[in-house]
């Protein structure tokens, strides 16, 4: 039996690195049955941010990532946070004090200071002296609880993508294990809870693997057996960091608003950490379950690329279904919201070939939906003619229109006759009747856009900007 977790911190905006280890560990259980759990930690109280939690638990909905076990959307919570499980802790620590493994400590935050500055004055690695380990202090007055590392020897444990990984005992420091606050730290947290949800698989960011043999001490001083570890690449910027704020969006909130598809940020994160074949770029959540192994998860860090992800979102937007598009795009744009429904899906054939990102939207559509005739821009006066004679051609393209069944076909040969009537080049009046229509530059196919657009608009911005040539 398969039980994998995600443990978020509520310290902030839902990261793009939660979705892409959600998604892993989401894999992971779909593929062998058992549970993933959703674990909320959040015991750092200087970090914690109350909207946090909420936002981390909109936005893997909105991904598809659900979970078997944990906090509800918008509901009563399940026992998943570890603000609500500190009495859980406590007593570990009192078991571990017990037993050997741990002892309190009192050194004020002054002595620590000392301590660390002749540690760095003698080029040594800071950390605790051990100026507590053999005092065996009672309970009672503020005091922190630290993990008795072993002064000597070395700790190995597996890593399911990398081996035996060793580290030598005098690198890990006497962490911290209960605050004087009374918190957990996040070490003995989630031992504790990993072990009591049964756990068997941890699949996160390769940043913890310099704390997994602190884990794996805990683990053997409580006498339970160890999970198994794999610690995924960590996603980075172009120059290789770890990924961070300054560099790359890294809210997922960021994502779903700048008109992401879930489905293709999941496809993106997946081919951060997993090789669907050679050439096979687009795949399925269905196909990238199937295909999951952990094993086979890559160790290489991977770049994450935002024009990558904006090429693959335009491929997933071309592959929906037209009244599906309209549904999407009514959530992300507020032009969309708001449009008739006919217009909508007339619109969309104009539009989903052009769209990267749903935002994208409302930049070519906005003048099929605006009551407004734009002002079309000087430019509209054909190379060789005059204001007054454009405003005369425009009227008489109005006449056209007026004529006109509407039909994109049709109305695009009517137009190729007036031109040639005009000794126009057909394209030089098409472009001043984009100009004219939607006063842009570039937009969808102008003749199909005027058909969506309809007779009576289509005629009285033509209209509009035969009149501010001053015809
Ligand atoms: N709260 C930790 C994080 O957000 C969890 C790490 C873990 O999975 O153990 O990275
Ligand atoms: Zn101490």
């Amino acid at each position: 039996m398969v039980v994998v977790r995600v443990a978020p911190s509520p310290t902030g905006d839902p990261h793009v690195g939660t979705a892409y280890v959600s998604l892993f560990n989401y894999a992971f259980r779909r593929k062998h049955g058992g549970r993933f759990i959703l674990r909320i930690d959040d015991t750092d109280r200087t970090r914690y941010r109350a909207d946090s939690e909420a936002a981390i638990l909109r936005e893997l909905a909105w991904l598809g990532l659900a979970w078997d076990e944990g906090p509800d959307v918008g509901g009563p919570s399940a026992p998943y946070r570890q603000s609500e499980r500190t009495e859980l802790y406590r007593n570990a620590c009192e078991e571990l004090i017990e037993k050997g493994a741990a002892y309190r400590c009192d050194c004020t935050p002054e002595r620590l200071e000392k301590v660390r500055e002749e540690q760095q004055k003698r080029k040594e690695q800071p950390r605790y002296d051990g100026h507590c380990r053999e005092r065996r202090l009672p309970e009672g007055p503020p005091h922190v609880v630290r993990l008795k590392v072993p002064l000597d020897g070395e700790t190995t444990f597996m890593d399911g993508l990398r081996g035996a990984i060793t580290i030598a005992h005098k690198t890990v420091d006497d962490q911290v294990l209960l605050k004087s606050d009374g918190f957990p730290t996040y070490h003995l947290a989630t031992v504790v809870d990993d072990h009591r949800m049964g756990v068997t698989h941890i699949l996160r960011a390769e940043e913890w693997i310099n704390s997994t043999p602190k884990h794996v001490l805990l683990y053997e001083a409580f006498g339970w057996p160890l999970p198994k570890w794999y610690h995924l690449p960590l996603l980075r910027n172009a120059d290789r960091s770890k990924i961070s704020k300054r560099k790359n969006p890294t809210s997922i909130t960021w994502y779903r608003e700048s008109g992401f598809l879930p489905e293709a940020l999941l496809n993106f994160l997946a081919l951060m950490g997993f090789s669907l074949g050679e050439d096979k770029e687009v795949f399925s959540l269905e196909e990238f379950v199937n295909a999951f192994e952990p094993d086979a998860i890559k160790t290489s860090g991977p770049i994450f690329d935002l024009t990558k992800l904006e090429w693959l979102n335009g491929v997933y937007i071309r592959q929906l279904a037209p009244a599906e598009l309209a549904r999407r795009l009514r959530a992300a744009s507020p032009l969309a919201r708001d449009a008739d429904d006919r217009k909508l899906l007339a619109t969309i054939p104009l539009v989903q070939e052009r769209m990267k990102k749903l935002t994208e939207f409302d930049e070519l559509a906005d003048f099929l939906f605006r009551d407004a005739a734009p002002a079309a821009p000087p430019d509209l006066v054909p190379k060789g003619r005059t204001p007054a004679e454009t405003a005369a051609m425009l009227r008489r393209a109005r006449d056209v229109i007026g004529r006109s069944d509407l039909v994109p076909a049709t109305l695009e040969a009517e137009l190729r006759a007036l031109a040639e009537a005009e000794g126009l080049k057909a394209k030089d009046l098409l472009m001043a009747l984009r100009f004219a229509v939607s006063g842009k530059k570039v937009t969808p196919p102008i003749v199909e856009s005027m058909c969506v657009l309809g007779r009576e608009a289509c005629m009285a911005r033509v209209e509009a900007a035969a009149a501010r040539l001053g015809g």
